[in-house]
This record gives C-alpha cells, structure tokens and sequence, in this order.
C-alpha cells in the first residue's frame, strides 16, 4: 500500500482513515466512506484499484469534472478514463475498443450511463472488480442533491457477471442520507468510516449586517492583502454587481459563474490558482473539484440552500490546515429567496417539504447563539462531547447574554392568542399594534396582546422571534408560508422555568453599532 501510495501519487504517509479503509477494501468488503471535502476520499479507491486484478467503474456525477479527474491520473501514470454523453461517437467506440481490451484500470462513468445498451453490453464482457459510487449521498432524497439516476446503481450491479467490491463515498450525509445510502446501494456487511466533520483551524461565524455590502468591504480591507478567497454569493445577478463594486473599491476580485463562457470561468480559475486574483466572487458553480489549499476566508454573501452545502462550500477553506475563516452574512430576506427557488425547482410535494426543513436547519444555525461547531455536528449525527468548541463565532463572542425572558413571553403569548395560525409577520404587526387593513379584517386588534410591543421596531422583534425558533423555544413549520406554533418548550418560558437569554451583539444591537459606524 505504501509503495502505491508513494509510487503513485508520491506522498510519504497515509491520511487518517486511509489505510484501514483501503486495507478493508483490498481485502474484498464493501465500504462506506464519509470524509470532509478535501479528506482524501479519491485515494481510497484508486489505490485498491491500482492492486486488484479487474477494473474499476468510479461513478460519479460530475460530468465537468470527470476530464480533470482522468487527467490527473493519467499524470500520476495510472490508466484511467471515462465515458460520457460530451464524447463524440467515434471517440465513444474507439474507447471501448480499448476498455474491451484492457487498456484500463479504471473507468469513471456517469449514473445516466448505467441504462445506455452499449454500457451494458460493455461491462458483460469486461472483468470488474469493485464499484465506487462518489458523491453517494446522492442516491438520498434526504440528502441535498437527490438524483434519481443514482437509484437505478444497485440494479445494474446486480447484472455484473460476477458481483464487485462496492465502496460508496460522499462528504456529507446524516443518519437519514446514510441509512440510505446502505439501503438502496445494498451495500453487504459495509466497513463505515465516518471522519468528524469538525475541522479545528475554521473560524465560523454568522453575522447580520445591516448593510452587508459595507460590512464586506470593511471586513476584507482588514484581510491581509497576501489572503485568497472566495465570496459566494445566490445568483449571477449578485456576483456580477458585487465584483463591479468590489473592483471600484480597489479589490483585486473577478468573478465566476455557469452563465460566463467556459473561457473566461477557466481565465478566472487559473488565475485564482496561481494567486494572480485575491477573491472569487462565485455562484456556486465554482469550487467542485478545486483544491487550492491556501484558501484563507470563504465568506457568504447569500445564505446557501441548505447546511450540506453550507458546509461544503465553507469548508473549501483552509485545505492546508492553517487558519482560516468562514463568515455566513445573514440577512433574512434569503431565507425568503432560498424559499422561491425550492418552490420553482420541484413540484414533487414530499421533496419540496424536505428542502424546506433542510433549509430550516441552516436559518436554526444563523440564529443560535449555541457553538456553531456543536450545532454543526448534531446536523451531521455526530456525537457532540463538548458543547463549546471554543474557537468559533459565538464561543469566542464574549459579550454577556441578556435577559429576555419578558419580550420573549410576549411574543408566545401573541402567537397563542392569534391561535397558532399565522406566520411571523402578523404576529409582529398584532405586537406593534399595527392598523393595517388585514389585522382590522381579521379583527386581530382584539386580541389581549395587541400593540404589547409597540416601543420595538420589526427587526428586533424578528430577530428575538428567530432566535427563539433557532433556540426551540418556538416552532415554526416548514411550510412556504410557515406557521408560528407552541411547543412544550414554549410552555417552559411561558411559565417563567425557562429563562430566554440572548447575547445583544450577536442579534440587532450589533446591527446598530455598525450603521452608526462605530
Ligand atoms: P476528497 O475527494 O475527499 O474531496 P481528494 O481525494 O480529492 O479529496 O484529496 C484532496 C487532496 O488531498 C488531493 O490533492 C490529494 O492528492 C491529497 N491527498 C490525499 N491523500 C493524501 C495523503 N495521504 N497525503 C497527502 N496528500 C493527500
């Protein structure tokens, strides 16, 4: 295993995991591997696959990356490559003259492949050692990229001649994604190695600027100027007008997204590689399958869809092990945003309420003033033995919590007075005492707690509303339009045996500090 590892890929020493997993695999047992982006996943196959007698068909979804992939082996020496639907037809047959052949160790495919006759007919005659199915959590629709391509795998398998070694790999799963992934890849009497998700030198943090762009520009005037870095933001819209302002403003920024032509992402790329640019400003098209190591800060402009992109995109930060810096700039009119995108993209009901309660997840994250590492491995499944960490945004926030315990008493108390039966913004406009037309016609104004908060504008409202969902205090269903309800929790703070306690900094005194610029 050394002598490959070294010969190769010429590295001295194996990863955490790496070995045991590749001795299990070299020996014939399925495994199932969950390891950070980043994490060394890639060597766990290739390496039993450079041992064993057959081939080995890595299935991936990526079609963009496949070409670079193959590369990189071929560079490495290692016969390698891959069929997919961007091949022209002769350069198809001629490769699988050579597959039939045995020209190949390794052959990368993708899941559409899995159902062309040709493909079939192909790996009947071929002799095939193992299966890695990357990306596996794709095969969950609990997961964040459902693909239902990736449910047809097992099937296939299952019309090999002879059936292989099944390795599945992905960064990202919780218990959910990972049950199905054993499930439906029928994955036999599995080795599962999961490494923790917890990476040491990432310094995470959400923060709520008022003005975000402001609070952007300062934040990477303090960066030191040697630092590169990504800036995500939703749309291409965003990216474009944020890289014009960060360029009038005398950053060294460019931009990167799918709608821009294929040369210039490629100029942007390699430019960011070589240092040539300190920002990417991106959609997130950009970062599958770039490894720059000395990645210092990935800061969201926009809030990602969900915690599993949330943390993989984060985490292309800070490969090299040095410290780096993952910034969330919330702003609760992406949750808004994030919301209209999961209505246009499915229409399938089931899967539509999973993205929501995902997306959940990741607004629960940006309000807790809980470690966010704590909070990051609960996600994920993880056992959480410390709940500070003690490095990240909130552990580090030394600011004292203040007690809001009455405010909080009036807001459950105005949701239980409109009858669980409205979202957050009537139950903030009973509280204010609001006369607009829909509270007259509802005759809201009625109700005991009508105008109880009329001295606190909406945002702090909101933000102690949010922070009491985020907290569990309060429930908010996951719905497009999400109802306020009461939980056994809320009956805790109602009744004074909870006490609400929230660090100012974090929520809305911190947003005034910095619009008066102090
Ligand atoms: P993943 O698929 O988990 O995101 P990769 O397999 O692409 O990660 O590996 C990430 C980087 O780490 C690659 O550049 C890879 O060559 C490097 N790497 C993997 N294993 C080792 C090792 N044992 N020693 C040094 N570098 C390694």
């Amino acid at each position: 295993m050394e002598t490959l590892l070294k010969r190769y890929f010429g590295y001295e020493t194996f990863r955490e995991g790496q070995a045991s997993i590749i001795e299990q695999v070299i020996g014939g047992r399925d495994a199932l591997i969950i390891m950070p982006t980043g994490g060394g996943k890639s060597l766990c196959y290739q390496i039993p696959a450079l041992q064993k007698e057959g081939m080995t068909i890595v299935i991936s979804p990526l079609i963009a990356l496949m070409k670079d992939q193959v590369e990189n082996l071929i560079q490495n020496g290692i016969a390698a490559t891959f069929l997919n639907s961007t091949l022209s037809q002769s350069a198809l047959n001629e490769r699988i003259y050579e597959l039939e052949n045995g020209r190949y160790k390794l052959l990368y495919a993708a899941p559409e492949a899995l159902s062309t006759p040709y493909f079939n007919r192909l790996c009947q005659k071929l002799t095939i050692d193992m299966i890695a199915v990357d990306e596996a959590h794709c095969i969950s629709q609990w997961g964040h990229d459902f693909r239902p391509s990736y449910r047809a795998i097992s099937g296939w398998i299952e019309t090999l001649p002879k059936r292989p070694v099944v390795v599945a790999l992905t960064a990202t799963a919780t218990k959910a994604v990972r049950e199905d992934i054993l499930l439906l890849l029928k994955l036999q009497d599995p080795y599962v190695h999961i490494n923790g998700i917890k990476r040491e030198n990432l310094f995470y943090d959400v923060v709520k600027p008022v003005h975000k762009y402001n609070y952007l520009k300062n934040w990477l005037a303090k960066s030191p100027e040697t630092h590169t870095g990504i800036v995500y933001a939703a749309t291409r819209k965003t990216v474009e007008s944020l890289t014009d302002k960060l360029r009038k403003d005398g950053f060294n920024a460019l931009a990167y997204h799918a709608g821009m032509s294929a040369e210039a992402r490629n100029q942007t790329q390699d430019d960011f590689m070589q240092d040539k640019v300190s920002i990417v400003v991106a959609t997130n098209a950009f970062g599958m399958g770039i490894d720059k190591p000395d990645v210092r800060f990935v800061i969201h402009y926009n809030m990602p869809k969900n915690m599993e992109a949330y943390y993989q995109e984060a985490g292309r930060a800070g490969r090299d092990g040095l410290e780096s810096t993952c910034l969330l700039l919330y702003d609760a009119s992406d949750i808004v945003k994030q919301k209209l995108l999961i209505h246009q993209s499915t229409s399938d009901t089931e899967r539509h309420q999973i993205m929501l309660e995902n997306l959940q997840a990741l607004v629960r994250y940006c309000h807790t003033s809980a470690c966010l590492n704590a909070e990051m491995m609960r996600y994920f499944g993880e056992t959480v033995t410390e709940e500070t960490c003690g490095y990240c945004g909130n552990c580090t926030d030394l600011t004292a919590a203040v007690d809001y315990t009455v405010e909080a008493q009036k807001i459950l108390s105005c949701v239980y007075r409109v009858g669980q039966r409205f979202g957050l913004n009537v139950v903030i406009d009973v509280l204010r005492g609001s006369k607009s037309q829909r509270i007259m016609d509802w005759h809201l104004d009625e109700v005991s707690t009508y105008g109880i908060m009329q001295d606190r504008s909406v945002a702090e409202i909101k933000e102690l509303a949010m922070f009491c969902i985020a907290e569990g205090y309060l429930t908010m269903t996951a719905d497009t339009y999400p109802i306020l309800k009461l939980n056994a929790m809320s009956q805790r703070v109602l009744k004074g045996k909870q006490r609400v306690l929230m660090k100012p900094s974090k929520q809305f005194e911190r947003a005034k500090i910095e619009k008066t610029g102090s």
